[in-house]
């Protein structure tokens, strides 16, 4: 597996790879991760993950500082999973000298975590965009974990004509239900106990669904009962637009949606979601 650190080393190995299929990471890889790298490594002629804490999608009071990094382990790991190469850039390589250029999305990233977490859909948009620009990918692979993020990003590549197919790739989960997540590592044991509420209150209002509840209020009813806790702080349960990521009126029966939530759990803040009436791999 080749290690590349600079625009200059990815364009270089880009030149001769065939079919490239590009994972974008943050780094502290899991089972999560790796279920993308090995859907790069099965659908184009050459994977190439990348591991980069962005420091322009978090908040001033975020956890830049403290995000988990482990640069070795996650290569050792790449490498075990066939992946032909990692781009592995320093700040500078990402953000030059006087950069200040900055890719805004449009309504898709207001609401849910672009209302919580301002400007952090224009980091993510801008770090994808030089990505996609350093890589030039023929698909890049995303998961539904960060449903938002997954459709923000779909939306930008094909308003600004990238070329390269976007796929969404279901959530790879812990045996208990729980979302893999490099943030888990932030939880205590009682804390990873108490975790567990949210994806079973996600699972909840998915049964519902199969068994033929369509009302949006009774969905997301379902999940607040579950993830009320003391341990967990909700900051939003959501029944929305899978397209649009816009809010469903609660009273009307849908035929797709999606749920999603996000909520504090001690120093943890966690997101999590299921797609109903819809399929992530019909998303483009
Ligand atoms: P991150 O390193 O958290 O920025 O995530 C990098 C990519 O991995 C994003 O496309 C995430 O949606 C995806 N990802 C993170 N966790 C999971 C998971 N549990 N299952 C599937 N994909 C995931």
């Amino acid at each position: 597996m080749k290690v590349l650190r600079s625009v200059a080393d990815v364009r270089a190995w880009r030149a001769s790879a065939g079919r490239v299929g590009l994972v974008p990471t943050m780094g502290a890889l899991h089972a999560g991760h790796m279920s993308l790298v090995e859907r790069a490594v099965r659908e184009t002629d050459a994977a190439i993950a990348s591991i980069f804490v962005n420091p322009t999608q978090f908040g001033p009071t975020e956890d830049y500082a403290s995000y988990p990094r482990r640069e070795a382990e996650d290569i050792a790991l790449l490498e075990a999973h066939a992946c032909a190469a990692v781009f592995v850039p320093q700040s500078s390589e990402i953000y030059p000298p006087g950069d200040s250029t900055r890719v805004t999305p449009g309504p898709i990233a207001a609401p849910l975590e672009g209302a919580g977490r301002p400007g952090h859909f224009v980091g993510v948009a801008t770090v994808v965009a030089k990505l996609l620009a350093i890589v030039r990918p023929d698909m890049a692979f995303f998961g539904q974990k960060d449903f938002q993020q997954l459709r923000v990003v779909q939306t930008m590549a094909r308003d600004l004509r990238f070329g390269a197919d976007i796929v969404g790739c279901p959530t790879v989960r812990e045996p208990d239900g729980l979302a893999m997540s490099s943030r888990n590592a932030y939880l205590t044991a009682d804390q990873r106990r108490d975790a567990v509420a949210l994806s079973r209150g996600l699972f909840r209002a998915r049964e519902l669904w199969e068994q033929g509840e369509r009302t949006p209020v009774r969905l997301s009813n379902a999940v607040r009962r579950y993830t009320d806790a003391p341990a967990i702080a909700l900051e939003y349960v959501s029944v929305a637009d899978p397209l649009t990521l816009t809010e469903l009126e609660l009273g009307a029966p849908v035929d797709s949606a999606v749920i999603s939530l996000a909520a504090r759990i001690g120093k943890a803040r966690l997101i999590d979601n299921v797609l109903l009436g819809m399929d992530v791999a019909d998303l483009r």
